[in-house]
């Protein structure tokens, strides 16, 4: 993330090494795990969304950097692992011209470390589906989630983002799964602040 050979910073990155991240990166990241729900659905979240935090998201998202794909969850992806054995990691969409841009899901690259299975359900309806609308209706189904065409949803759901910030796109997934018998739970990496409150 800062650019610094690896070691050079703490003795800790020499004898232990297994953190893609260095000390002192790390140590600006506030690991705070939070337990809520939304709609009544069980959520958690690790991280508090804040500053060194979202440098790094951004410089995986926006400047495409791979290289950062595994320190997001190298701290939980055990204990993930072992908590939603079962379950199929079903990650929330981005915007469809943004990936296309960036070449890559940025959540699939963030989540393989689980090792859980993945699935990508949802599109999040784009602005060309929408110009396509009336004033009125395009902004009441602005950023709208609706089901693949064809999904069969499995039937234990971890719905899984970088960060939960008002928890709408959240809310769009579980309106877009509907009512059905499947057992959901929410993971994200990162919290924004209000959710602490
Ligand atoms: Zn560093």
């Amino acid at each position: 993330m800062c650019g610094k050979p690896f070691g050079e910073g703490s003795f800790r990155d020499i004898l232990i090494g297994e953190d893609p991240l260095c000390e002192s990166c790390r140590s600006g990241w506030i690991r705070r795990r939070r337990k809520f729900d939304i709609e009544g659905i069980p959520a958690e979240g690790t991280y508090l969304y804040e500053e060194h935090f979202s440098s790094c998201l951004i410089q995986f998202k926006e400047c495409c950097d791979e290289a950062l794909k595994d320190v997001f969850l190298f701290e939980e992806k055990k204990r993930l692992q072992r908590k939603y054995r079962g379950c199929t990691i079903c990650l929330m969409p981005s915007s469809a011209e943004k990936e296309k841009e960036r070449g890559f899901h940025h959540l699939r690259l963030m989540y393989a470390c689980t090792g859980l299975p993945m699935l990508e359900p949802f599109v999040r309806l784009s602005d060309t589906v929408q110009k396509k609308r009336t004033g009125k209706e395009r902004r009441k189904m602005e950023g709208e989630i609706v089901l693949k065409d064809g999904i069969i949803l499995p039937e234990k759901i971890l719905l899984c983002d970088d960060v939960i910030t008002t928890g709408a796109t959240i809310r769009g997934a579980l309106k877009a799964i509907g009512k059905g018998n499947h057992k959901i739970r929410i993971y994200s990496v990162s919290l924004h602040k209000s959710w602490y409150l």
